[in-house]
């Protein structure tokens, strides 16, 4: 196929519409991206993509020059999904990919394999003529379990000038993002006898005074990106289950959601303190790490710490991105994302200009019978391909 009827292919509505569900019957759930991966590369092949590959950790990266000279912007969308559970409260079959009505139903349909074949298209459906830069897509793993990670290996190859994160936005546009990171606090006792507890020191009646005090530690709030949370996920004691022994262990897991500026060395501090004031002696605050296996067997360990970003209301990407989306018929507001993105690397790491835009919701993400407006779908094609024409517009240059 020439490249004027790849361009004319992805301007078709139902092979877009045809594409997402294709992709939603690919079951994907984290760290079994590789058919979705596979489909994603062949697509982008058959729309003549200049290259396309499967990396290391098995992204699958495609990528679309311009005829003419300019920046390189990267549009990322993960194709791993959580679980579907618990499956009997499904209506539809998560898998089947099905088409009712002006809905797309399955599970990643809105999280976010709708985002991924719009950028594919989207990108696809330009003029090349008319582009001066080159545009990367970015279908990545792993972004359920570790934010960011994939997106690293991508950013350090194709080094972007610009990356648009196309988790959902409702199709605003997105400047900034929470952050997330994991804490793991041990208690540590004395083991007795529990028919006479007083000659041991409970493990577990520390951490509720450690707990007790780390309720009490001020969460910030931001008038742009919200509140900070700190959250109890999970608590364990050693031994576990215990026979008649006062436990001499007791572990407890928090997540916290960061709020740019909030750094690491602030969230330990924060959480020594509450166990100082907790008279609890010897307790550890430990930032927990991953230990995460992609599909072709890369490992990734590494502290769950994932940062928090924010781009400024005046930023010429935001601007640019804005009069994108309003080119391509949309009507943005400016808005930040609740959840974490790899986001967390693009502009908190590697502080480079990030923003987000996508199809459907973030209360749309990780539910019982997810769907995904046809409606949605399209706008968002439109409002990728107005971004990506904005920002490597040769006739401006
Ligand atoms: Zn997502």
């Amino acid at each position: 196929m020439a490249i004027n009827a790849a361009n004319n292919a992805a301007n078709n509505d139902q092979a877009l519409i045809d594409f997402t569900c294709a992709l939603v019957r690919l079951p994907s759930v984290l760290g079994d991206e590789n058919h979705v991966a596979e489909h994603v590369s062949r697509e982008m092949r058959r729309l003549i993509f200049d290259h396309v590959e499967i990396d290391d950790v098995g992204n699958a990266v495609g990528v679309i020059r311009g005829l003419q000279e300019g920046p390189a912007i990267l549009l990322d969308a993960h194709m791993d999904t959580v679980d579907v559970i618990p499956e009997d409260a499904w209506t539809r079959n998560p898998f089947g990919g099905e088409l009712v009505g002006d809905r797309i139903y399955g599970r990643g349909s809105s999280d976010m394999k709708g985002a991924l074949a719009a950028m594919v298209y989207a990108a696809a459906g330009l003029e090349r003529s008319a582009l001066a830069g080159s545009v990367i897509i970015s279908a990545s793993v792993g972004e359920e379990s570790v934010e960011g990670a994939a997106l690293r290996g991508v950013m350090e190859r194709y080094e972007p000038d610009f990356v648009v994160i196309g988790e959902a936005s409702g199709l605003d546009l997105v400047r900034a993002g929470r952050g997330r990171a994991e804490f793991t606090i041990e208690t540590i006792g004395k083991p007795a006898h529990a028919s006479n507890p007083e000659q041991g020191v409970n493990a577990v009646h520390r951490m509720a005074g450690v707990i007790g005090e780390i309720e009490k530690i001020p969460m910030l709030e931001d008038p742009f990106v919200g509140r900070g949370v700190m959250c109890l996920t999970d608590i364990v004691s050693v031994p576990y289950p215990a026979h008649s022994v006062v436990p001499s262990g007791c572990r407890a897991t928090y997540e916290r959601r960061l709020l740019p500026g909030e750094v690491r060395e602030t969230m330990e501090a924060q959480l020594l303190e509450a166990c100082a004031r907790a008279d609890a002696p010897d307790t550890v605050v430990r930032l927990a790490t991953t230990d995460y296996r992609t599909y072709t067997g890369r490992r990734w360990n590494e502290p769950k710490w994932f940062s928090p970003w924010e781009v400024p209301e005046s930023h010429a990407l935001v601007q640019r991105g804005l009069r994108g989306l309003r080119g391509a018929g949309l009507d943005p507001r400016l808005v930040s994302y609740q959840f974490c993105t790899n986001g967390a690397h693009s502009a908190g790491v590697a502080g480079v200009p990030t923003i987000g835009f996508g199809p459907s919701t973030e209360q749309h993400a990780h539910v019982v019978d997810e769907f995904l407006e046809v409606d949605q779908l399209l706008s968002a094609r439109d409002g990728y391909a107005g971004i990506i024409s904005t920002l490597l517009d040769g006739a401006a240059s």
